[in-house]
């Protein structure tokens, strides 16, 4: 068991690309800690500088109290399972798990006794006399996570496990891992570019963008108070709306133009406004579209209401999403289907303007 520290950690290739900047984050023991962020971010890049598969151009990396900058990948007590399985197809399932410990000379005894153990825990035992091309894709995966799973490494690396697989195999899969984290009680760092996975799986998420971390935090956390647009944008499907708006004080109060309309901004917000110089500006508006409501009983009340119209309606079976056009943008809102619900022509919404967040127009960090 393990935490790990990276502190001042950088990435920079041979040809001068610095694919990390200044990576710097505690990893508690028995933490799951997701990786997160668009193709190219850096995200397999750290991973594969804890494996020790990349060599660290600067900064320090420990795993428990040890500096392992210079330590080779199988001292460092992980075990890595990657996007493409990478078993070998000529050796049966029971073979590709206890290749690993064999090398290791590890007694005959012990090793049945882990891979049998790791076969039970991943409900493979009935295929341990396999050959890996007789297996489905989300077999193989439970073989390569066997063979790591028969190492009792410290530190689980993962990168994109399940990005193979079928969509369907993939949900099944991830609930597999969730039981596997809590059943080997150890540490995991993920990597994954499916946000879905990164909130469900993660007891932290790490979102990285350009080789910078831009935000480390629980995943609710993450998605309630993102810290800044990037992060509002990726976490949430489908993504938070944003549109342009103006902020202005009036009579002790502070107001909010957007969309061609006025509301108030609730007291509390409208004093982190005046606190952080925003309480007379251009800035950015964000709402998930859960929090923008069309049902008849909340407008009919609403004091401020918004109308746009509908350009297309998807219906998910439970939801459904209502894209709107709003001063040339795009607008979704997400709510319950109902036999009733407006699914063409003019739309008349309310917002949750406690659910509001407002973004700094320049530079793009939140200010609520
Ligand atoms: P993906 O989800 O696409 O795998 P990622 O966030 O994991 O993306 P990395 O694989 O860490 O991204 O790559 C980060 C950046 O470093 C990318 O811009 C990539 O092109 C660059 N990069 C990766 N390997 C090398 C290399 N050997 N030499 C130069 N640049 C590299």
């Amino acid at each position: 068991m393990a935490g790990l520290v990276l502190k001042n950690i950088d990435k920079i290739y041979e040809n001068g690309f610095k694919a990390v900047n200044d990576f710097n984050l505690e990893i508690e023991d028995k933490e799951f800690i997701v990786f997160v962020g668009p193709s190219g971010c850096g995200k397999s890049t750290t991973l594969r500088m804890i494996a020790g598969l990349e060599e660290i151009s600067g900064g320090e990396l420990y795993i428990g109290d040890r500096l392992v900058n210079d330590v080779a990948p199988k001292d460092r007590d992980i075990a890595m399972v990657f996007q493409n399985y990478a078993l070998y197809p000529h050796m049966t399932v029971y073979d590709n798990m206890a290749f690993g410990l064999k090398l290791r000379k590890m007694p005959k005894e012990e090793i049945e006794k882990k891979v049998r153990n790791a076969a039970r825990i991943l409900d493979i035992e009935h295929l341990l006399d396999r050959k890996p091309k007789a297996l489905s894709g989300g077999q193989r995966q439970r073989v390569a996570m066997g063979r790591a799973i028969v190492r009792h490494p410290k530190v689980f690396l993962m990168d994109e496990p399940l990005s193979n697989l079928d969509a369907k195999l993939r949900v099944q899969m991830r609930t597999e891992i969730a039981k596997l984290y809590r059943e080997l009680k150890t540490t995991f760092i993920y990597v994954t570019h499916d946000q879905t996975e990164a909130m469900t799986l993660g007891t932290r998420i790490v979102v990285m963008k350009d080789g910078l971390i831009q935000q480390v935090a629980s995943p609710k956390e993450i998605y309630e108070n993102p810290a800044n647009m990037f992060v509002a944008g990726f976490i949430g499907s489908p993504q938070m709306n944003t549109f342009y708006g103006t902020t202005y004080e009036k009579e002790g109060k502070v107001f909010l133009k957007m969309l061609d309309k006025e509301v108030e901004v609730p007291k509390d917000k409208a004093d982190i406004l005046r606190e952080k110089d925003h309480a007379n500006a251009d800035v950015i508006v964000g709402i998930r579209p859960e929090n923008i409501s069309c049902k008849k009983a909340d407008v009919d009340k609403a004091e401020v209401v918004f109308e746009s119209e509908i350009e297309v309606s998807e219906n998910l079976g439970a939801e459904t999403f209502l894209y709107l056009k709003a001063e040339g943008r795009q607008l979704i809102i997400k709510t319950a289907t109902a036999e009733n619900l407006n699914t063409k022509g003019s739309l008349r919404y309310i917002m949750d303007l406690n659910k509001l967040h407002i973004f700094n127009k320049e530079e793009q960090y939140t200010v609520f």
